[in-house]
């Protein structure tokens, strides 16, 4: 009989991950893909140019004005926004083979994303909103990064106030004070929301039979 647990019987859950940009939520999402096969990163389309550290296709598919308007146009994207400037979309095609496939899609998206989605698919989604411990920590670590100009940094910072403005309407939230522990608490949130009864329509079936039993 089926185990609760086993992904194949189920379908996929979305899992949004929403953050002011250097809170951490794009490292809790890459450790969370390696350390667990049956959640796949969705890749956005970007008119963000690229980062030298990025890679074309696994950090972003980077594409122009015209190919991404064309997307939108065409209904391909599942939501879109326009963030710090650049437009930001998420294919839909491959969310939904993989959520049929009875994989988790993980969603590295903004607040406007997530309420884009949720209005779509609100049964499949799980959103969790990663915090700063302090907005000097946030500061040191756009800083540290050192991949963007301080221009840009300057309007990370000022746009951090007005995503965080909206983490009331996330599942969690948790505070990224460490790598290790806000990756346990994602893992946590992960396993026990895959558990959740209305996510199994297999138990009618399984109870019914144990009911037949002596
Ligand atoms: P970055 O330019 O730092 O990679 O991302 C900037 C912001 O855009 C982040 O908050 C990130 O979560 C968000 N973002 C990335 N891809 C998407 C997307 O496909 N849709 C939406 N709505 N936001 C996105």
């Amino acid at each position: 009989m089926a185990d609760i647990d086993k992904t194949s019987t189920r379908r996929g859950l979305m899992l949004v991950l929403s953050s002011p940009s250097g809170a951490g939520k794009s490292t809790i999402a890459r450790h969370l893909i390696d350390q667990d096969p049956d959640i796949r990163l969705s890749i956005s389309v970007t008119t963000r140019g690229r980062r030298p550290s990025e890679i074309d296709g696994v950090h972003y598919h980077f594409i122009g004005k015209d190919a991404f308007a064309k997307m939108r146009d065409e209904g391909a994207l599942l939501e879109w926004a326009e963030v710090h400037g650049n437009l930001y979309g998420t294919p839909r095609g491959p969310v939904e083979a993989l959520l049929e496939a009875g994989k988790d899609v993980l969603f590295d998206i903004d607040w406007q994303g997530a309420d884009q989605v949720a209005h779509a698919m609100p049964e499949d989604l799980v959103r969790i909103f990663v915090l700063p411990p302090t907005m000097r920590e946030l500061a040191a670590r756009l800083e540290r990064r050192a991949e963007d100009t301080p221009d840009v940094i300057r309007q990370r910072l000022l746009n951090a106030r007005a995503e965080i403005a909206h983490w009331r309407d996330y599942d969690y939230v948790v505070i990224n004070r460490d790598l290790q522990t806000s990756l346990e608490k994602a893992k946590a949130i992960l396993y026990a929301e895959r558990m959740k009864r209305a996510r199994h329509t297999w138990l009618e079936a399984f109870v019914a039979d144990l009911l037949t039993q002596d």
